[in-house]
């Protein structure tokens, strides 16, 4: 469903009610779920309840299976050996990256989402993971030292609603990366979800056949997607619908001096409507 900016509309007062009635309880949206655009609130959004739900959503395997070694060779193609993984989520790719041999820094502003992330470390090949608890506006208070490459992957800065916020976070992952640094950011094509409507066919990224991953509400600044599990259980995520040359145009005036976009994980993926997701790869040199 597509809605216009503009006012409260009657579909936009439905949409509202009905995240009321069905939202989980420990989400805490409020009652009106379409105003919640902080950068902030991610935190909250990731309890403990949809951070255990969070593997089912993103199927390991299916994950493994579709992403391949994509990431992987771009990093060992640019003669990388630490990484920082900004989002880390529940470890996918920290545990990816430990597994094909980086040194890996394991990030995440949501405490629940470290602990999960620990657990599958030890769990996924007897990794212990280097854990950082930090949001990105204050990444280089927390992380020491500099890093060959940072991975900000799953759909992750979509979560900041504010450019201030975007801008912060891009100058303080520049700040941690090394002179000849590069980082891997990747994001939903909102372009086409806004011009559109929402098409996806859930190849990459939520590839968990049994969960439903739809957006509810789509404006200019807010995209919020419902995530249906098969035991009925059913939680929301508000997310900004970043632009693709927007986040582009940021990535060249915070310094990054090249930024190569890759669409479905293609060089070449012709037509900007046609990919789900795009993964931006910037270097500082
Ligand atoms: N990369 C993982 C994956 O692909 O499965 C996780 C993706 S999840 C959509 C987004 C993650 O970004 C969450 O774990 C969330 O806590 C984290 N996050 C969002 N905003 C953040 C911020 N400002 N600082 C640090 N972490 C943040």
């Amino acid at each position: 469903m597509q809605e216009s900016a503009a006012g409260t509309t009657d579909a936009q007062a439905e949409v509202a009610e009905k995240s009321r009635a069905d939202a989980h309880p420990d989400q805490a949206f409020g009652s009106d779920p379409l105003a919640v655009r902080e950068s902030d609130h991610y935190a909250e959004e990731y309890n403990e309840g949809f951070v255990d739900k969070w593997d089912e959503l993103i199927d390991w395997k299916g994950r493994y299976e579709s992403e391949g070694s994509f990431f992987v060779d771009l990093l060992r193609k640019h003669g990388v050996e630490s990484v920082l993984d900004a989002a880390t989520g529940t470890g996918f790719h920290s545990v990816r990256m430990l597994e094909a041999g980086f040194d890996t820094t394991s990030v995440d502003g949501a405490a629940e989402m470290l602990a999960k992330a620990f657990e599958n470390g030890k769990q996924y090949g007897d990794y212990v993971l280097k854990v950082v608890h930090s949001d990105w506006r204050w990444l280089s208070k927390d992380v020491q030292g500099k890093y060959d490459a940072i991975v900000c992957l799953g759909n992750s800065f979509t979560h900041l609603f504010d450019e201030n916020d975007r801008r912060k976070a891009l100058a303080e992952f520049y700040a941690v990366l090394k002179h000849d640094g590069l980082l891997i950011i990747d994001q939903r094509n909102y372009d086409s979800i806004l011009d559109d409507g929402f098409s996806s066919k859930h190849t990459y990224y939520y590839c968990g056949d049994q969960v439903s991953a739809e957006p509810e509400y789509v404006d200019d600044g807010l995209a919020r997607f419902r995530y249906e599990f098969p035991d009925g259980s059913l939680y929301h995520l508000n997310m900004f619908p970043l632009r693709k040359n927007y986040l582009r145009r940021l990535l060249r005036e915070v310094g990054f001096q090249k930024v190569d976009t890759y669409g479905d994980f293609q060089e070449a993926y012709g037509n900007d409507n046609a990919p789900d997701f795009f993964v931006h790869v910037a270097t500082k040199e």
